[in-house]
């Protein structure tokens, strides 16, 4: 052991276990650290064994399945006595009983999978548990990009029998596709409570087949489905690459879609360019149904944004809708949390929303869509604004005719990019950071007296900030 410190610990391997906690999120991924590895406590350790605590059996299983040999090895780098790794199940104090899930934080994907001998009914009761009350279809906006998948949600929600199998439902992260599952599952839930559905990830799936297999009970695992009326995977990609979990998928596929059970998938890609999935699951996939969504409009976002708007506690004015739903084009996820950032802050701070407060408090997420605007993009544009060479952006001619349109482009630099001046000058035939600050100065006065000038470096600005 090279610190010293770790030695007025009683336990010098809980010391290592300590010192190895407050490092983990550096060694691991944020969502693995969020999501597994911050529960674990150091239990107690004999001879070179070292047992840690997890707080359910779920959290365990998954540890010791994905994350203990590299757990192992970096305790070892600490402390060469240490041999083994092991982890026992310890609920919390503050969970008395049921899960030790803090529910609130777990979604529907996580919900602890119960062991094989507990009945059924409390297996429906727990995914429906596990469905967001947010995701039902009174709170899915419609648009071109959704339509179809949304009709054919619809449409299966609202059958008695079995329309087409499966329904795949296909495309980006973050467009819809969950909320679309919760939604059906929400919906089939309240107006036929007879049927039972059953929704769960592919992972989900995964984690219950791989764990019945150690407890020897695939016959639980596979009871389960026996009496379901609408099964849905979400996240079928999941299971690429995973041979045994894909056979006992096809499994249970085969003998639903052969009972007239209906079946709902949901994946990143449709069922041919979905990759490590063996091709007789792939085709069999492709029977259905398969309607994809597709990337969001600026009408479907600034719809989903003034829907979601109607029901926060603060006005948000419109032009800030607009702006959001102009600039976060990557998908409705980001939409929301750039529309959730900036309420808390709004309520933190009491003031209104303007677009001015908008832009500061998303200063950085707006950043990451401004770097579609390169220095090349903007020197190529201007030039071909003033009819100039791109070559003039970097030459020394200081003739009027091109100092000035690279001055604009400067400028432009400048407001479209988070470059820095250095930088700016450095793409401009090396030239020294007081230079692009006389530029963008020049600019700026010349835009207040000469509106012309104004107006053509707004319709500029606009074109390449919309690129
Ligand atoms: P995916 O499963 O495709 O990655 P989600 O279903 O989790 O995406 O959607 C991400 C977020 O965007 C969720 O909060 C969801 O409610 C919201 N969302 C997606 N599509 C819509 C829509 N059409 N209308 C309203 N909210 C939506
Ligand atoms: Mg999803």
């Amino acid at each position: 052991m090279s610190d010293p410190s770790l030695n007025q610990h009683p336990n010098p391997h809980a010391a290592v276990w300590e010192q190895l906690y407050g490092s983990l999120a550096q060694n691991f991924s944020d969502n693995v650290y969020e999501k597994w590895l911050k529960s674990l406590t150091f239990y107690e350790s004999t001879g070179g064994r070292v047992l840690l605590s997890a707080p359910s059996h779920f959290i365990r299983d998954w540890i010791l399945a994905r994350y203990a040999d590299q757990l192992l090895s970096l305790l070892q780098k600490s402390d060469s006595t240490i041999k083994s790794l092991d982890i026992i199940v310890r609920k919390t104090a503050t969970s008395k009983e049921g899960p030790a899930f803090d529910t609130q934080k777990i979604t529907s994907s996580e919900v602890e999978p119960t062991s094989p001998s507990v009945p059924i009914l409390q297996m429906s009761q727990l995914h429906i548990k596990g469905l967001d009350p947010r995701f039902t279809f009174d709170n899915f906006v419609v648009g071109k990009p959704n339509e179809l998948a949304y009709a054919a949600a619809r449409r299966v929600a609202d059958a008695e029998s079995v329309y087409f199998n499966p329904l795949f439902l296909y495309g980006g992260v973050g467009l819809g596709k969950t909320h679309l599952m919760h939604a059906l599952a929400w919906h089939i839930h309240h107006h036929q409570p007879n049927r039972k559905v059953i929704y769960m990830s592919a992972e989900q799936f995964m984690y219950q087949f791989v764990s019945s297999l150690r407890h020897k009970d695939i016959i639980s695992f596979r009871e389960q489905f026996r009496s379901v009326d609408v099964l849905m995977i979400d996240d079928v990609q999941f299971i690429s690459g995973k041979d045994s979990t894909q056979e006992e998928f096809f499994h249970t596929f085969n003998a639903l879609v052969d009972q007239k059970r209906q079946i709902v998938i949901s994946a990143d890609k449709s069922p041919s360019d979905l990759e490590g999935i063996q091709e007789r699951m792939r085709s069999r996939l492709g029977w259905g149904l398969v309607a994809d969504i597709h990337p969001t409009t600026y009408e479907l976002r600034l719809g989903i944004l003034e829907s979601k708007a109607e029901n926060l506690p603060i006005q948000i004015p419109r032009e800030v809708l607009e702006l959001l739903a102009h600039k976060i084009t990557s998908n409705i996820r980001e939409l929301e949390g750039a529309l959730n950032r900036i309420m808390a802050h709004a309520t933190l701070v009491g003031r209104t929303v303007t677009i001015l407060s908008a832009q500061e408090v998303l200063v950085d997420l707006l950043r990451a869509y401004e770097k579609y605007v390169t220095i090349a993009d903007i020197q190529k544009h201007v030039a071909e604004h003033y009819n100039v060479r791109v070559s003039d952006m970097s030459s020394t001619k200081r003739l009027r005719v091109v100092a000035r349109p690279r001055q604009v482009a400067m400028y432009l630099c400048k407001k479209l990019t988070s470059k820095s001046l250095p930088e700016i000058g450095r793409n401009f035939g090396g030239r020294d950071h007081t230079t692009v600050m006389h530029a963008v100065k020049k600019v700026e006065e010349l835009k207040g007296t000469d509106p012309v000038f104004r107006d053509d470096i707004e319709m500029l600005e606009r074109i390449l900030g919309n690129g």
